[in-house]
Protein backbone atom coordinates (compact mmCIF):
# COMPACT_ATOMS: atom_id res chain seq x y z
CA UNK A 1 0.00 0.00 0.00
CA UNK A 2 1.58 3.19 -0.94
CA UNK A 3 2.03 6.12 2.02
CA UNK A 4 -0.73 8.47 2.08
CA UNK A 5 -0.33 12.17 2.48
CA UNK A 6 -3.08 12.45 5.12
CA UNK A 7 -0.35 14.09 7.46
CA UNK A 8 -0.64 17.18 5.22
CA UNK A 9 -3.94 16.90 3.99
CA UNK A 10 -6.68 19.45 5.60
CA UNK A 11 -8.04 18.45 8.23
CA UNK A 12 -11.90 17.71 9.31
CA UNK A 13 -10.56 18.18 13.64
CA UNK A 14 -8.22 20.95 13.23
CA UNK A 15 -7.21 23.98 11.15
CA UNK A 16 -9.97 26.04 12.48
CA UNK A 17 -9.55 28.78 10.28
CA UNK A 18 -10.18 27.21 7.35
CA UNK A 19 -13.72 26.25 8.92
CA UNK A 20 -14.31 29.75 9.61
CA UNK A 21 -17.49 31.43 7.93
CA UNK A 22 -18.24 35.00 7.48
CA UNK A 23 -21.78 34.47 9.45
CA UNK A 24 -21.86 32.72 12.28
CA UNK A 25 -23.62 29.23 11.67
CA UNK A 26 -24.24 26.33 13.92
CA UNK A 27 -21.88 22.92 13.20
CA UNK A 28 -23.89 19.73 12.73
CA UNK A 29 -22.76 16.96 14.19
CA UNK A 30 -23.55 14.36 11.38
CA UNK A 31 -21.94 16.86 8.72
CA UNK A 32 -18.30 18.08 8.37
CA UNK A 33 -18.13 21.68 7.47
CA UNK A 34 -17.23 21.28 4.00
CA UNK A 35 -19.79 18.14 3.59
CA UNK A 36 -22.42 21.71 4.59
CA UNK A 37 -20.70 23.28 1.62
CA UNK A 38 -21.01 20.76 -0.58
CA UNK A 39 -24.97 21.46 0.74
CA UNK A 40 -24.55 24.76 0.31
CA UNK A 41 -23.18 24.63 -3.14
CA UNK A 42 -25.49 21.84 -5.00
CA UNK A 43 -28.74 23.73 -3.90
CA UNK A 44 -27.33 27.15 -5.43
CA UNK A 45 -29.45 28.38 -8.24
CA UNK A 46 -25.90 29.25 -9.77
CA UNK A 47 -24.91 25.53 -9.19
CA UNK A 48 -28.70 24.06 -11.07
CA UNK A 49 -28.12 26.27 -14.25
CA UNK A 50 -24.74 24.55 -14.91
CA UNK A 51 -27.31 22.14 -16.47
CA UNK A 52 -27.80 24.99 -19.23
CA UNK A 53 -24.11 25.92 -19.80
CA UNK A 54 -22.17 24.49 -22.70
CA UNK A 55 -18.75 24.24 -22.30
CA UNK A 56 -17.31 24.21 -26.29
CA UNK A 57 -20.33 23.60 -28.59
CA UNK A 58 -22.94 26.31 -28.12
CA UNK A 59 -25.44 25.50 -31.65
CA UNK A 60 -24.44 22.21 -32.67
CA UNK A 61 -26.89 19.82 -30.49
CA UNK A 62 -26.46 16.59 -29.76
CA UNK A 63 -27.87 15.06 -25.98
CA UNK A 64 -24.67 13.32 -25.78
CA UNK A 65 -22.62 16.57 -25.07
CA UNK A 66 -21.16 17.46 -21.71
CA UNK A 67 -22.88 20.43 -20.30
CA UNK A 68 -20.82 22.24 -17.64
CA UNK A 69 -23.09 20.39 -14.83
CA UNK A 70 -21.89 16.94 -16.51
CA UNK A 71 -18.29 17.92 -16.46
CA UNK A 72 -18.50 19.46 -12.86
CA UNK A 73 -19.94 15.70 -11.90
CA UNK A 74 -16.59 14.27 -14.04
CA UNK A 75 -14.11 16.64 -12.32
CA UNK A 76 -16.15 15.81 -8.72
CA UNK A 77 -15.53 12.03 -9.71
CA UNK A 78 -11.34 12.57 -10.40
CA UNK A 79 -11.25 15.30 -7.94
CA UNK A 80 -12.52 12.43 -5.22
CA UNK A 81 -10.76 9.77 -6.98
CA UNK A 82 -6.97 11.67 -6.17
CA UNK A 83 -7.87 13.07 -2.94
CA UNK A 84 -9.16 9.67 -1.62
CA UNK A 85 -5.81 8.01 -3.49
CA UNK A 86 -3.76 10.30 -1.35
CA UNK A 87 -5.47 10.14 1.92
CA UNK A 88 -6.18 14.21 1.24
CA UNK A 89 -9.56 15.68 2.42
CA UNK A 90 -11.92 14.44 0.01
CA UNK A 91 -15.29 16.38 1.41
CA UNK A 92 -13.12 19.37 0.74
CA UNK A 93 -11.78 18.39 -2.55
CA UNK A 94 -15.70 17.42 -3.47
CA UNK A 95 -17.05 20.58 -2.50
CA UNK A 96 -13.98 22.78 -4.68
CA UNK A 97 -14.95 20.15 -7.67
CA UNK A 98 -19.00 21.29 -7.30
CA UNK A 99 -18.22 24.83 -7.23
CA UNK A 100 -15.20 25.33 -9.49
CA UNK A 101 -17.45 26.10 -12.77
CA UNK A 102 -20.17 28.37 -10.73
CA UNK A 103 -18.67 31.50 -12.31
CA UNK A 104 -18.66 30.90 -15.62
CA UNK A 105 -21.00 32.76 -17.95
CA UNK A 106 -23.07 31.38 -21.46
CA UNK A 107 -20.53 30.90 -24.33
CA UNK A 108 -17.97 29.14 -22.65
CA UNK A 109 -14.93 30.85 -23.04
CA UNK A 110 -16.70 33.13 -25.28
CA UNK A 111 -18.95 34.70 -23.48
CA UNK A 112 -16.25 35.43 -20.71
CA UNK A 113 -14.55 37.59 -23.05
CA UNK A 114 -17.30 39.15 -24.61
CA UNK A 115 -17.85 39.89 -21.29
CA UNK A 116 -14.22 41.04 -20.09
CA UNK A 117 -14.21 43.28 -22.65
CA UNK A 118 -17.52 44.99 -21.99
CA UNK A 119 -16.69 45.43 -18.66
CA UNK A 120 -13.04 46.60 -19.46
CA UNK A 121 -14.45 49.96 -20.79
CA UNK A 122 -16.21 50.53 -17.93
CA UNK A 123 -13.17 50.29 -16.21
CA UNK A 124 -13.57 46.58 -14.90
CA UNK A 125 -12.95 43.28 -15.77
CA UNK A 126 -14.34 39.72 -15.48
CA UNK A 127 -12.78 36.78 -14.61
CA UNK A 128 -14.94 33.45 -13.40
CA UNK A 129 -12.64 32.69 -10.67
CA UNK A 130 -13.49 36.01 -8.69
CA UNK A 131 -17.04 35.98 -10.31
CA UNK A 132 -17.56 32.93 -8.37
CA UNK A 133 -16.44 33.79 -5.58
CA UNK A 134 -18.98 36.84 -5.68
CA UNK A 135 -21.53 34.90 -6.30
CA UNK A 136 -21.35 32.40 -3.21
CA UNK A 137 -20.40 35.51 -1.14
CA UNK A 138 -22.85 37.97 -2.91
CA UNK A 139 -24.94 36.83 -4.85
CA UNK A 140 -27.16 34.13 -4.18
CA UNK A 141 -30.36 35.11 -1.75
CA UNK A 142 -31.41 31.63 -0.03
CA UNK A 143 -31.26 31.95 3.47
CA UNK A 144 -32.68 34.39 6.03
CA UNK A 145 -29.39 35.51 8.45
CA UNK A 146 -27.30 36.28 5.75
CA UNK A 147 -26.38 37.29 1.48
CA UNK A 148 -24.37 34.45 0.02
CA UNK A 149 -23.87 30.97 1.05
CA UNK A 150 -21.71 31.76 4.00
CA UNK A 151 -19.25 29.09 2.95
CA UNK A 152 -16.50 27.87 5.08
CA UNK A 153 -12.91 29.92 4.29
CA UNK A 154 -11.46 26.59 3.28
CA UNK A 155 -14.05 26.72 0.11
CA UNK A 156 -13.42 29.74 -0.91
CA UNK A 157 -9.81 30.11 -0.35
CA UNK A 158 -10.00 26.93 -3.27
CA UNK A 159 -12.61 29.06 -5.09
CA UNK A 160 -10.10 32.02 -5.45
CA UNK A 161 -6.54 29.81 -5.57
CA UNK A 162 -7.62 26.76 -7.72
CA UNK A 163 -6.38 27.56 -10.89
CA UNK A 164 -4.02 30.51 -10.10
CA UNK A 165 -2.25 32.66 -8.52
CA UNK A 166 -3.60 36.31 -7.64
CA UNK A 167 -1.24 38.89 -5.80
CA UNK A 168 -2.47 41.12 -2.95
CA UNK A 169 -1.11 44.53 -4.39
CA UNK A 170 -3.43 43.64 -7.99
CA UNK A 171 -6.48 42.11 -5.96
CA UNK A 172 -6.27 44.04 -2.30
CA UNK A 173 -9.91 42.48 -2.08
CA UNK A 174 -8.38 39.07 -1.94
CA UNK A 175 -6.31 40.07 1.56
CA UNK A 176 -8.28 37.70 3.71
CA UNK A 177 -7.32 34.63 1.12
CA UNK A 178 -3.78 33.94 2.27
CA UNK A 179 -2.52 35.04 -1.14
CA UNK A 180 1.25 34.47 0.00
CA UNK A 181 0.45 30.95 0.51
CA UNK A 182 -0.22 28.02 -1.85
CA UNK A 183 -3.70 26.55 -1.91
CA UNK A 184 -3.64 23.14 0.07
CA UNK A 185 -3.15 19.81 -1.90
CA UNK A 186 -7.03 19.75 -2.06
CA UNK A 187 -7.52 22.87 -3.96
CA UNK A 188 -4.12 22.39 -6.24
CA UNK A 189 -5.75 18.91 -7.52
CA UNK A 190 -9.29 20.75 -8.47
CA UNK A 191 -7.44 22.64 -12.17
CA UNK A 192 -6.10 19.01 -12.83
CA UNK A 193 -9.00 17.30 -12.40
CA UNK A 194 -10.83 19.92 -14.34
CA UNK A 195 -7.69 19.42 -17.08
CA UNK A 196 -8.20 15.41 -16.69
CA UNK A 197 -11.88 15.75 -17.35
CA UNK A 198 -12.27 18.04 -20.41
CA UNK A 199 -9.12 16.65 -21.95
CA UNK A 200 -11.15 13.08 -22.25
CA UNK A 201 -14.24 14.57 -22.65
CA UNK A 202 -13.53 17.15 -25.33
CA UNK A 203 -12.34 14.55 -27.74
CA UNK A 204 -14.89 12.73 -26.97
CA UNK A 205 -17.94 15.21 -28.02
CA UNK A 206 -15.40 16.70 -30.73
CA UNK A 207 -15.74 13.17 -32.32
CA UNK A 208 -19.43 13.45 -31.70
CA UNK A 209 -20.05 16.72 -33.27
CA UNK A 210 -17.89 15.66 -36.12
CA UNK A 211 -15.40 18.53 -35.90
CA UNK A 212 -12.87 15.75 -35.35
CA UNK A 213 -12.03 12.61 -37.13
CA UNK A 214 -11.11 9.71 -34.94
CA UNK A 215 -8.06 8.75 -37.62
CA UNK A 216 -6.92 11.95 -37.35
CA UNK A 217 -7.01 12.36 -33.49
CA UNK A 218 -4.80 8.49 -33.66
CA UNK A 219 -2.73 10.50 -35.97
CA UNK A 220 -2.14 13.46 -34.12
CA UNK A 221 -2.37 12.91 -30.03
CA UNK A 222 0.54 11.21 -28.59
CA UNK A 223 -0.81 10.42 -25.74
CA UNK A 224 -4.12 9.14 -27.06
CA UNK A 225 -2.24 7.34 -29.84
CA UNK A 226 -0.47 5.39 -26.84
CA UNK A 227 -3.19 4.34 -25.02
CA UNK A 228 -5.26 3.19 -28.08
CA UNK A 229 -2.54 0.98 -29.26
CA UNK A 230 -2.53 -0.95 -26.09
CA UNK A 231 -6.50 -1.26 -26.29
CA UNK A 232 -6.53 -2.23 -29.83
CA UNK A 233 -3.84 -5.23 -28.95
CA UNK A 234 -6.12 -6.01 -26.04
CA UNK A 235 -9.18 -6.81 -27.90
CA UNK A 236 -8.94 -7.86 -31.54
CA UNK A 237 -11.69 -7.40 -33.94
CA UNK A 238 -13.71 -4.71 -32.43
CA UNK A 239 -15.21 -1.62 -33.92
CA UNK A 240 -13.15 1.52 -33.83
CA UNK A 241 -15.06 3.55 -32.27
CA UNK A 242 -15.49 0.99 -29.33
CA UNK A 243 -11.75 1.20 -28.99
CA UNK A 244 -11.69 4.65 -29.42
CA UNK A 245 -13.91 5.18 -26.19
CA UNK A 246 -11.86 2.41 -24.60
CA UNK A 247 -9.15 4.45 -25.02
CA UNK A 248 -10.15 7.28 -23.94
CA UNK A 249 -11.45 5.78 -20.29
CA UNK A 250 -7.38 4.25 -20.32
CA UNK A 251 -6.42 7.94 -20.88
CA UNK A 252 -8.08 9.09 -18.34
CA UNK A 253 -6.85 6.62 -16.04
CA UNK A 254 -3.19 7.04 -16.81
CA UNK A 255 -3.40 11.12 -16.45
CA UNK A 256 -5.33 10.52 -13.12
CA UNK A 257 -2.71 7.92 -11.66
CA UNK A 258 0.13 10.34 -12.97
CA UNK A 259 -1.15 13.08 -11.13
CA UNK A 260 -1.69 10.79 -8.10
CA UNK A 261 2.20 9.11 -8.24
CA UNK A 262 3.97 12.69 -9.04
CA UNK A 263 2.25 14.56 -6.24
CA UNK A 264 3.00 11.94 -3.59
CA UNK A 265 6.51 11.98 -5.20
CA UNK A 266 6.83 15.88 -5.25
CA UNK A 267 5.34 15.84 -1.55
CA UNK A 268 7.88 13.43 -0.34
CA UNK A 269 10.20 15.25 -1.98
CA UNK A 270 10.52 18.15 -0.25
CA UNK A 271 9.94 16.34 3.03
CA UNK A 272 6.87 17.70 3.52
CA UNK A 273 5.01 17.23 7.91
CA UNK A 274 1.98 19.11 7.58
CA UNK A 275 -0.33 21.73 5.17
CA UNK A 276 2.17 24.27 6.82
CA UNK A 277 4.81 22.76 4.22
CA UNK A 278 2.27 22.79 1.28
CA UNK A 279 1.83 25.77 1.99
CA UNK A 280 5.14 27.93 2.36
CA UNK A 281 6.70 26.04 -0.52
CA UNK A 282 7.42 28.16 -3.67
CA UNK A 283 5.51 26.17 -6.18
CA UNK A 284 2.48 24.29 -6.25
CA UNK A 285 3.13 20.62 -5.63
CA UNK A 286 0.32 18.96 -6.99
CA UNK A 287 1.35 18.25 -11.06
CA UNK A 288 1.82 16.25 -13.68
CA UNK A 289 5.14 14.25 -13.87
CA UNK A 290 7.23 16.02 -16.76
CA UNK A 291 6.73 13.96 -19.31
CA UNK A 292 2.79 13.55 -18.96
CA UNK A 293 2.80 17.07 -18.57
CA UNK A 294 4.47 17.16 -22.19
CA UNK A 295 1.68 15.14 -23.75
CA UNK A 296 -0.90 16.94 -21.96
CA UNK A 297 0.51 20.09 -23.75
CA UNK A 298 0.83 18.68 -26.53
CA UNK A 299 -3.08 17.28 -26.82
CA UNK A 300 -4.13 20.72 -25.52
CA UNK A 301 -2.29 22.13 -28.25
CA UNK A 302 -4.12 19.72 -31.01
CA UNK A 303 -7.29 20.62 -29.35
CA UNK A 304 -6.66 23.99 -29.60
CA UNK A 305 -5.59 24.14 -33.35
CA UNK A 306 -8.38 21.87 -34.58
CA UNK A 307 -11.32 21.90 -32.66
CA UNK A 308 -11.99 25.42 -30.45
CA UNK A 309 -10.64 27.96 -33.36
CA UNK A 310 -11.99 25.71 -35.96
CA UNK A 311 -14.00 27.64 -38.47
CA UNK A 312 -17.33 26.44 -37.36
CA UNK A 313 -16.49 27.14 -34.01
CA UNK A 314 -14.93 30.43 -34.63
CA UNK A 315 -18.12 31.56 -36.10
CA UNK A 316 -20.51 30.33 -32.62
CA UNK A 317 -17.76 32.53 -30.82
CA UNK A 318 -18.26 35.57 -32.74
CA UNK A 319 -21.80 34.96 -32.76
CA UNK A 320 -21.86 34.63 -29.14
CA UNK A 321 -19.43 37.43 -28.53
CA UNK A 322 -21.92 39.78 -30.59
CA UNK A 323 -25.08 38.67 -27.88
CA UNK A 324 -23.11 39.15 -25.23
CA UNK A 325 -22.28 43.14 -26.09
CA UNK A 326 -25.82 43.85 -27.42
CA UNK A 327 -27.09 42.88 -24.24
CA UNK A 328 -24.71 44.57 -22.49
CA UNK A 329 -25.07 47.92 -24.57
CA UNK A 330 -28.51 47.79 -24.64
CA UNK A 331 -28.53 47.72 -20.39
CA UNK A 332 -26.14 50.43 -20.58
CA UNK A 333 -28.22 52.38 -22.19
CA UNK A 334 -31.74 51.28 -20.40
CA UNK A 335 -31.09 50.29 -17.01
CA UNK A 336 -34.60 50.68 -16.22
CA UNK A 337 -35.12 47.57 -18.46
CA UNK A 338 -33.31 45.39 -16.03
CA UNK A 339 -35.75 43.16 -13.95
CA UNK A 340 -36.29 44.94 -10.63
CA UNK A 341 -34.02 42.78 -8.55
CA UNK A 342 -30.90 43.81 -10.25
CA UNK A 343 -32.05 47.84 -11.23
CA UNK A 344 -32.09 47.55 -7.16
CA UNK A 345 -28.46 46.64 -6.74
CA UNK A 346 -27.12 49.52 -9.03
CA UNK A 347 -26.73 51.99 -6.88
CA UNK A 348 -24.22 49.71 -4.58
CA UNK A 349 -22.73 47.77 -7.44
CA UNK A 350 -22.52 49.92 -9.96
CA UNK A 351 -24.41 49.46 -13.46
CA UNK A 352 -21.89 48.12 -15.78
CA UNK A 353 -21.41 45.65 -12.65
CA UNK A 354 -25.14 44.24 -11.82
CA UNK A 355 -25.20 44.01 -15.73
CA UNK A 356 -22.33 41.46 -15.81
CA UNK A 357 -23.62 39.90 -12.98
CA UNK A 358 -27.16 39.19 -14.73
CA UNK A 359 -25.77 38.15 -17.70
CA UNK A 360 -23.17 35.67 -16.53
CA UNK A 361 -25.91 34.22 -14.53
CA UNK A 362 -27.86 33.43 -17.62
CA UNK A 363 -28.12 29.77 -19.60
CA UNK A 364 -27.32 29.51 -22.97
CA UNK A 365 -30.91 29.37 -24.63
CA UNK A 366 -32.15 31.85 -21.41
CA UNK A 367 -29.52 34.61 -23.38
CA UNK A 368 -30.64 33.98 -26.96
CA UNK A 369 -34.42 34.67 -25.62
CA UNK A 370 -33.33 38.22 -23.84
CA UNK A 371 -31.40 39.16 -27.42
CA UNK A 372 -34.05 37.93 -29.62
CA UNK A 373 -36.39 40.21 -27.47
CA UNK A 374 -34.10 42.63 -27.55
CA UNK A 375 -33.55 42.59 -31.01
CA UNK A 376 -37.19 43.12 -31.88
CA UNK A 377 -37.30 46.13 -29.19
CA UNK A 378 -34.20 47.91 -31.44
CA UNK A 379 -35.93 47.23 -34.25
CA UNK A 380 -38.93 48.67 -33.75
MG1 LIG B 1 -14.09 23.20 -15.40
Amino acid sequence: MPSNLHHCAVANSADQLLFERVYPAPRHASQTPFQQDRKHVVQARAFRRLAGKTQVFTSRASDHFRSRLTHTIEVVQIARNVAVALGLNEDLAEALALVHDIGHPPFGHAGERALDQSLKRHGLRFDHNLHALRIVEHFEQRYVAYRGLNLTLGVREGIVKHSRDYTVQQHPELAGYLLDQRPPLEAQLIDLADEIAYLTADLDDGVESGLLKTDHVLDEVEILADCYEVVAKKHSGIEEKLLFSEALQFMQNVLTEDLITNTRRNVEAIGAQALADIRAHTTRLAVFSPKIEAKRLQEKQYLYNTLYTCEELSREHVKAEEVVTTLFEYWIAQPEELPKGYFDEIVTEGLARVIADYIAGMTDSFILLQYAAIKRTIRR
